[in-house]
C-alpha cells in the first residue's frame, strides 16, 4: 500500500502504530486474519476498539461479556468513513474468515470477531 508520497507503507499491524490494539492481549491468529481483511480490502484498517474490560465495554454502550472482552481478545472495531470503505472493510473480514461481522452505522464502524462461545457466524446492522 502507498500513502499519498507514494511510499509503501506497511500493510500489517504495528505496536507502534496500532495503538489501540492491546498488544499483550490479542489473539494472535484473529491479527493474522485482519492482516489478511486489510490486505484483501485495500483500504486502511483504523482500529476504534480492542480489548475493553467488561467495566468498559458496558460504559461504551456495549455488554459486560461482549467479544471485546475476552482473552486472547479478536475482536476489533474499525472506523469506515464511507459506504464504498464500509463495503471494501466488510468484504475483506469475511473474506479473511470473521464469522461475526456487524455494521454500526450510527458510529461509523464496523465490528469484526472470532468469538467461538457467541453465536456464529452472524452479521447484523445497528
Ligand atoms: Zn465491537
Amino acid at each position: 500500500m502507498k500513502d499519498s508520497s507514494g511510499f509503501i507503507v506497511p500493510t500489517y499491524f504495528t505496536k507502534e502504530v496500532d495503538l489501540k490494539i492491546d498488544w499483550d492481549r490479542v489473539d494472535p491468529v484473529a491479527l493474522d486474519q485482519l492482516n489478511l481483511a486489510r490486505h484483501v480490502a485495500g483500504v486502511p484498517f483504523r482500529i476504534t476498539s480492542h480489548y475493553r474490560t467488561p467495566e468498559k465495554s458496558l460504559a461504551v454502550g456495549g455488554s459486560p461479556t461482549d467479544a471485546h472482552t475476552q482473552v486472547p481478545c479478536g475482536a476489533f472495531d474499525i472506523a469506515y468513513t464511507n459506504t464504498l470503505e464500509s463495503y471494501r472493510i466488510v468484504r475483506g473480514l469475511i473474506f479473511a474468515g470473521f464469522p461475526r461481522v456487524g455494521i454500526n452505522a450510527r458510529n461509523r464502524h464496523i465490528h469484526a470477531d472470532v468469538s467461538t462461545s457467541l453465536p456464529s457466524p452472524r452479521f447484523w446492522v445497528e
